[in-house]
């Protein structure tokens, strides 16, 4: 070893590319997994990190499965792809309490925790046009590069709409899935069009009806299995 490499440890090591994708993931669904590999495949991403989060900000009077039989879906489905990984870092610190997680605090951990790896978070366009009231969203919009898919009746262009000008970078890109801010890209994801949600997944099984190809066949068995949704 010449005493150049010795001094740079990682100059050929791969910056690994990583995405966040947050959710309540009550249960998660086909759709999910259509954002993920649909994003796994456009940037080449090493890893899709699925948080279910204890308890959303945003849905705090709606009655949650516990946080334990939706992280048991968020695995079975994580199972099935050698790049998905469940996490628990939104996971209630006692075991049970649902304990209110910010997304700017769990992307700074992540950072934190791997500073040399690219980090995007993903999510839907219903979602990103939510975040002006997400918890210090000016900072999150800073701290990392966004994944953004469309889901049908949301708008695209309205995007831009929630980002501050003062946010917008000065270069402008011809790519019209392409958001440059200063300090990150958001990108828009135009090939996924899935209807599927978790409201449907459990309107349907409320009323005893079919749910097959609607969530991945091993989350089926299991929600099956444990009567869940009933
Ligand atoms: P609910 O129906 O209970 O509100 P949901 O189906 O939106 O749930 P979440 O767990 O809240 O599921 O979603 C996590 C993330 O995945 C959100 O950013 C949401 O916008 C996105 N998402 C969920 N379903 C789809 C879909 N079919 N297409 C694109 N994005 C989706």
């Amino acid at each position: 070893m010449t005493s150049a490499s010795l001094h740079k440890p990682h100059a050929h090591a791969h910056r690994r590319s990583v995405a966040l994708f947050g959710g309540t993931f009550d249960p998660i669904h086909a759709g999910h997994i259509a954002v993920a590999q649909a994003a796994l495949r456009r940037f080449h991403l090493d890893a899709v990190h699925f948080i279910p989060s204890s308890r959303p900000p945003h849905k705090t009077k709606q009655a949650l499965t516990p946080f334990i039989h939706r992280y048991a879906m968020v695995a079975l489905a994580c199972s099935e792809h050698k790049e998905f990984i469940p996490s628990l870092a939104e996971a209630p610190p006692d075991g049970t309490a649902p304990h209110v997680f910010y997304t700017i605090d769990t992307v700074r951990r992540y950072r934190r925790e791997h500073p040399d790896d690219h980090f995007y978070f993903i999510g839907g366009a219903d979602q990103f046009l939510e975040i002006p009231t997400w918890r210090s969203y000016e900072a999150l919009l800073d701290a990392c590069d966004f994944i953004i898919a469309s889901r049908p009746g949301f708008r695209l262009d309205a995007l831009r709409l929630v980002i501050p000008p003062e946010k917008l970078g000065r270069t402008h890109s011809n790519d019209p899935n392409k958001i440059v801010l200063r300090k990150s890209v958001v990108h828009l994801l135009t090939t996924v069009a899935s209807h599927v949600s978790s409201t449907e997944v459990r309107h349907r099984l409320e009323k005893h009806q079919s749910i097959h190809g609607l969530v991945p066949g091993r989350v089926e068995e299991y929600i099956l299995g444990q009567a869940l949704y009933r």
